[in-house]
């Protein structure tokens, strides 16, 4: 059943289907794409214009896609997301034990059933693995500190949606200082990155919003969370006007990273957090949603900007 009216539904909307067809070749996993050319161009052509965005005196740091299950589990993700974690699992034992499940499996039973959790996760944000790393360096000085980060990210939301990946990219310029310096970093940011998205000729609105908390409970944290106005998303309509889609997010999370991490600033006080995040992805997705596939008829001065 669920499966007719999914197939009603694409062929009702054919342009996102064609945009998947031109961008993306399926793997068999719902939210996970194998790049054409002409997407990862523009996905690098992106990387490299938000580079020139790099506030003065940011560290970069890239990330691999996984980070310490450790850290992720102090910074209490599993009470506000854990249904979107991934845990990396493997076979471990000796090589006989080992062995054994794979000659189980090809005997046609279940290998995955000796899967043990590792200590590692699929990081579900870029910037989550900065707190601890700075926290180990001592107190901020006063200024504070920025950083340049990026890595793949990976959120358990299998969907068919284009601007829905489980497995994405997202780059983050961080800040680490006083609650004024988040603030005015913050601030900057939403300024900035609307003068970005014009660049790109896309059409926007920056509006408060909240994370998706688990559960019940997690409904009170969001409604905290919008009435301390501590995130912000830039929306572009990508698959329709109604639920536009967050291509951009500018989060303040106050001194929670500071307390998880004993994160001080120079005057002994917990250091404050905020984050600008850029979806690759869906900032990649909204260019083309919006100006078609071939990059030749694009707007000069979205091509001139991203040099493609
Ligand atoms: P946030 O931490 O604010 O949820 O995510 C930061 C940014 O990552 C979002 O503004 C969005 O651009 C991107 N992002 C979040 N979830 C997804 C997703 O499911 N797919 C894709 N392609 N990008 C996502
Ligand atoms: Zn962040």
């Amino acid at each position: 059943m669920a499966m007719t009216a999914k197939f009603v539904e694409d062929a009702g909307d054919d342009r996102l289907g064609q945009l998947t067809d031109a961008l993306f070749h399926r793997t068999g996993v719902d939210g996970v794409y194998a790049r054409t050319g002409l997407y990862e161009g523009v996905v690098e052509a992106l990387a490299a214009l938000i580079s020139t965005y790099r506030p003065k005196g940011a560290e970069v740091l890239r990330f691999p896609p996984v980070m310490s299950r450790r850290h992720l589990e102090k910074h209490g993700y599993l009470k506000s997301f854990p249904n979107l974690l991934g845990c990396v699992s493997c076979l471990g034992g000796t090589e006989r034990e080992i062995r054994a499940v794979v000659d189980r499996f090809e005997n046609g039973g279940e290998w995955t059933e000796d899967l043990g959790a590792a200590d590692l996760v699929l990081s579900p944000a870029a910037c989550y693995p900065v707190y601890p790393l700075v926290a180990e360096r001592g107190p901020v000085a006063t200024g504070g500190l920025v950083f340049d980060v990026a890595s793949d990210c990976f959120r358990r939301e299998p969907s068919t949606d284009i601007d829905r990946f489980q497995s994405f990219r997202m780059r983050e310029y961080v800040c680490i200082g006083s609650p004024a310096e988040i603030q005015d970093f913050r601030e900057q940011w939403i300024v900035r990155a609307k003068g970005l998205a014009d660049r790109l000729g896309l059409t926007y609105r920056v509006e408060l919003a909240s994370d998706p908390f688990f559960g019940r409970g997690g409904q009170l944290v969001a409604i905290s969370q919008i009435q301390q106005s501590l995130k912000f998303e830039l929306l572009v309509p990508v698959r329709s006007e109604e639920e536009p889609t967050a291509c951009m997010s500018f989060n303040y999370h106050r001194d929670h990273f500071g307390h998880t991490w004993d994160l001080k600033t120079e005057d002994g006080e917990f250091a404050h957090t905020g984050c600008v995040a850029f979806g690759m992805d869906r900032l990649a997705v909204a260019l083309f949603a919006t100006h078609g596939i071939d990059i030749e008829a694009w707007p000069q001065d979205v091509r001139d900007a991203l040099r493609v």
